[in-house]
């Protein structure tokens, strides 16, 4: 079979006025770092997120690492992080010559265990190094367990960076998942909800802080008619011509949302019912955006057959399908770094598997899909 015919796991998909935007930049010559689309889309993120602010940058990665650096984060410090997470969440803390301390999954949520964080806190403490800061992700699109994270961070005065990389149009208790942090860090990358091919945003209702994000990200020129310069400063800014593509995204980022919840409904109607697979619930106050539809395979119930099993066979088929994140405190690169927890996101590692979500699939490509799936597990 080609590639035509392939499913992919997650594929960008344009809502139409994306173009239009563009030509926009193009006819004003703003072909350029900054301009009137990048302001735009600030401002209009921002307003759907219910954010005093945004800074459009060149990635997500790029925003967690400003948002480190806005906190203070210095070498030799410690940063709390999920474990269960793309290692993009933990690498910015490298960065900035500091060392992550990786936190397990509550298998609620899959997300930061409350109770693992507080367990890791107290550790830091008594080695006479409080972490510096909690970076808490959104997993799948799955919210955190906010309210419990945030009295176990207030307790201990540490503030918090949300990773909403993979969340934006969630919502937890009513309020846009990106909000929950002191800054909030957002990507636009090929195969999140909304794509600007790539790029990020940082997130937050204190505006210094954001200003400040925003010349950090632009080489850190002083105000002086000659370039002069006080602080190191970084190329983190998007450019006018991406943020064209996510003004016409952030119109169908709603409509990406709906499509993605009926993946999950499809595959929880069609695939949840027959023994030996599960799916992660949603919790009360707690809307995701079902980034990613998920599928548990319990090999004791199949007759011995495990989720990458069932990923080869999908393969064969000419459809992607991935692991769940590897756990980062598993990962070789992190190897001398401190976890705190029980396993929960291992096994979550070993039975899990990701799904195509794209919001673009049709139901007949789904029905594929689970066919596929029900067949091969009989
Ligand atoms: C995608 C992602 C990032 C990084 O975003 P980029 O825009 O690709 O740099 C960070 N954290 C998580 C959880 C992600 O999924």
């Amino acid at each position: 079979m080609s590639d035509e015919n392939k499913i992919w796991l997650s594929s960008p998909h344009m809502g139409g006025a994306e173009l239009d935007y563009v030509r926009q930049a193009f006819e004003s010559n703003w072909i350029a770092p900054l301009g009137p689309q990048l302001d735009a889309f600030e401002k209009e993120l921002a307003a759907y997120l219910g954010a005093k602010a945004a800074a459009a940058l060149s990635s997500g990665t790029a925003a967690l690492h400003l948002a480190l650096l806005l906190l203070g984060v210095s070498p030799g410090d410690r940063v709390l992080v999920s474990s269960f997470t793309f290692v993009a969440s933990a690498s910015p803390i490298k960065y900035c010559g500091a060392e992550p301390v990786f936190v397990d999954s509550e298998s609620s949520t899959w997300n930061m265990s409350p109770v693992h964080l507080e367990s890791a806190i107290k550790s830091c403490v008594k080695q006479g190094k409080k972490p510096k800061a909690a970076v808490l992700v959104d997993l799948y699109g799955m919210p955190c367990s906010f309210r419990e994270l945030q009295a176990v961070c207030e307790k201990y005065d540490i503030p918090i960076i949300e990773d909403a990389a993979e969340g934006l149009g969630s919502s937890y208790a009513g309020r846009k998942l990106g909000t929950f942090g002191v800054l909030g860090v957002l990507s636009f990358n090929g195969n999140k909800m909304i794509t600007t091919s790539g790029g990020g945003a940082l997130v937050s209702d204190d505006s210094e802080l954001l200003a400040r994000a925003q010349f950090l990200a632009t080489q850190a020129r002083d105000s002086a008619p000659h370039y002069q310069h006080s602080v190191i400063g970084y190329n983190y800014r998007m450019s006018n011509i991406l943020a064209a593509i996510g003004r016409g995204q952030l119109e169908v980022l709603d409509s990406h949302v709906a499509a993605r919840r009926a993946n999950y409904q499809f595959y929880l109607d069609n695939l949840a019912k027959r023994d030996g697979i599960s799916m992660l619930a949603e919790p009360e106050a707690s809307i995701s955006n079902r980034w990613l539809s998920c599928i548990l395979v319990d090999p004791t119930k199949t007759g011995g057959k495990s989720a990458e099993d069932v990923r080869l066979h999908l393969e064969q088929h000419n459809v992607e399908s991935r692991p769940l994140w590897k756990p980062l405190h598993l990962q070789p690169v992190f190897a001398e770094n401190q976890y705190f927890g029980d396993g929960t996101c291992e096994e979550l590692f070993a039975e899990g598997l990701c799904l195509p979500s794209g919001s673009s699939l049709r139901e007949e490509d789904l029905g594929r899909i689970s066919t596929l799936i029900l067949n091969y597990l009989d």
